[in-house]
C-alpha cells in the first residue's frame, strides 16, 4: 500500500474466506498498513458499504480467480512469513503460508467473536450453493478443504 520494500513478515488484507481456503486475491502489505486499511477503507470498514466500481474503466483489472461479490463485514489481517504466488487463467492468486498472527477487524475495530462466526457461516454457505451447482466433485472438494 504504501510502496515500500516488504520486510520479513507480509500481511494479507482479505476476508473470511481466505480463511477456509487459504487463498488471496491481493498481495500482502505491511502489517502497519493493512491495520490502517481495516479501520480507514469504507469497504472494510462499514458491513453495509459495497464496493465503490464508480470509476472503473472496462478495461480495469479485475481480481484474479472467482469473487463473491458480497461485503463480508469483516476484515481479516493474515500475517506470515510465506507465500507463494500462483498463475490461474485470468491473473495471479496468493496461496498464504502458515499465518504467525490473525486479527480480525469489525467497523474499524477488533472483531466480537460472532461477528467472525457469522461472516464466515454467511461464506460458507455461498461456497457450498456454488459448489452444488458445479456437482459432487466441487462438494467433496470444499469438504476436503482444509481449514488452516
Ligand atoms: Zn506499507
Amino acid at each position: 500500500m504504501c510502496g515500500q520494500p516488504l520486510g520479513r513478515f507480509k500481511t494479507f488484507v482479505t476476508g473470511p474466506l481466505c480463511a477456509i481456503n487459504g487463498v488471496s486475491a491481493e498481495p500482502p502489505s505491511h502489517k502497519e498498513c493493512g491495520e490502517f486499511s481495516a479501520k480507514a477503507c469504507p469497504f472494510l470498514s462499514k458491513p453495509r458499504m459495497r464496493r465503490n466500481e464508480k470509476d472503473l474503466l472496462d478495461s480495469s483489472p479485475h481480481p484474479a480467480g472467482q469473487m463473491i461479490d458480497r461485503n463480508p463485514g469483516v476484515a481479516l489481517l493474515w500475517t506470515t512469513l510465506a507465500y507463494q504466488a500462483v498463475p490461474v487463467a485470468d491473473g495471479l492468486l496468493f496461496r498464504v503460508g502458515k499465518p504467525q498472527t490473525l486479527q480480525w477487524f469489525a467497523e474499524g475495530r477488533q472483531a466480537q467473536r460472532a461477528e467472525v462466526l457469522s461472516s464466515l457461516e454467511g461464506g460458507l454457505s455461498l461456497l457450498r450453493a456454488e459448489a452444488e451447482q458445479e456437482g459432487p466433485p466441487a462438494l467433496k472438494e470444499l469438504e476436503l478443504f482444509p481449514v488452516r
